[in-house]
């Protein structure tokens, strides 16, 4: 039975591995952490509808049946043998491989970089990941629901930012913070909630509606401009200063808590993983497919394939589609093998 190495379990590598073991591979699939699901595992509920992100993690660690996989595990030496990888992981296991499923994901913006936000600084400025672990741990918890909260959210932080060195958009966090700032009316029905955004990118469908229902159900405020200066008084609230540029007016708002949308950008161990592959990256960082259009799925070196986050921003239902054209893509080249 010819053997396939996955590395990473995250939503890419748990489809991947599910399909290509049902195509009868020997499926082997390396995970660095300690836990499958990859960013999955972190988030509570998901645009556009609120499913439980649980829901769709534990489906795909259901059909994991018959997957060998390793958890806190590297590959740490790869050596190409013309037509298979002599893989060896840092838990003494070494694997001949036919063929080889990078879905290493992606990085979340580590906020503390764009200073002017204040992350690491001041209490009460988090993050769109710090907000998914809250709600995970508060949605069933009693809250005071009648205490009056301001909350901001900032669109953009660490994508379409040439300072920062990304300028992809990072397709994800305007959805993300559309149904966090609903999320926030749900848990708090007289909080006031605003969104300081560039443009608004809500491409997908039904993510029109979520929109629409933020603004009609919800009351939440879109204002269009870039902030421009977060500080914090005395009670530790943030003071946020900002441009509505489509009233042309300056905006000055105390809040409670501030949400920087971090975006998502090429994975560290990504980097990684492409020099003991040897395949190229690009110049953002995410790994280089063989084009744009057509070899998404493929690397420049025989054998090596993608899916998932590892080459570019994708939603969930984006990365289970690749995942399982991916999974066609390697079954193809190991028939004719
Ligand atoms: C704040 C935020 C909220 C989001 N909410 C939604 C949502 O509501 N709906 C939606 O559709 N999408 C959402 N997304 C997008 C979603 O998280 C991604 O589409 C999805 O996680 C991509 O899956 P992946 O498997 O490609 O990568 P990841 O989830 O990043 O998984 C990669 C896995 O590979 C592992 N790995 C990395 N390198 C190695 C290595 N060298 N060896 C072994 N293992 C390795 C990692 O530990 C990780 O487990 C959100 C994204 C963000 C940033
Ligand atoms: S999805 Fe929205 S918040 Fe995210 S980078 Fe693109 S425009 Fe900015």
């Amino acid at each position: 039975m010819k053997n396939i190495v996955i590395i990473g379990g995250g939503p890419a590598g748990l489809e991947a591995a599910s399909q290509l073991k049902k195509f009868g591979y020997n499926v082997i699939l390396v995970e660095k952490s300690n836990q499958l699901g990859g960013h999955l595992a972190k988030w509570d509920r998901l645009f556009p509808d609120f499913t439980p992100a649980e829901e769709v993690l534990s489906t795909l660690i259901s059909n994991l049946q018959g997957v060998t996989y390793f958890l806190n595990t590297e590959i740490v030496r790869i050596y190409n043998l013309q037509n298979s990888y002599n893989i060896i992981m840092n838990n003494g296991i070494t694997v001949l491989a036919d063929a080889v499923l990078i879905c290493s994901g992606f990085d979340l913006f580590k906020a503390e970089k764009k200073e002017e936000y204040g992350y690491g600084i001041y209490e009460r400025v988090i993050t769109n990941a710090d907000l998914e672990q809250f709600f995970k741990e508060n949605s069933k918890s009693k809250i005071e629901k009648d205490t009056p909260v301001k909350i901001g959210f900032v669109h953009c932080v660490g994508s379409r930012d040439e300072k920062v060195g990304n300028r992809n958009c990072s397709k994800v966090c305007c959805a993300t913070a559309v149904k966090q700032a609903c999320e926030i009316k749900q848990m708090y029905p007289n909080a006031e909630v605003f969104c300081f955004y560039m443009d608004l990118r809500m491409f997908g469908r039904g993510y029109e509606n979520l929109y629409y229902s933020a603004q009609k159900d919800y009351g939440i405020r879109f204002i269009r401009g870039r902030v421009s200066e977060v500080s914090e008084d005395i009670e530790k609230r943030v003071i946020v200063k900002a441009e509505d540029t489509l009233s042309g007016k300056p905006i000055k708002v105390t809040l409670d808590a501030l949400v920087l949308m971090s975006g998502m950008q090429n994975s560290c161990s990504g980097a990684k993983t492409a020099k003991l592959m040897n395949v190229e990256t690009a110049d953002d960082g995410y790994f280089a497919c063989k084009d744009s259009l057509y070899h998404l799925q493929e690397s420049e070196s025989k054998g090596v394939f993608y899916a998932g986050a590892c080459t570019g921003p994708k939603t969930i239902p984006d990365t289970l589609s690749e995942a399982r054209a991916a999974a066609i893509q390697v079954h193809n080249y190991l028939k004719e093998k």
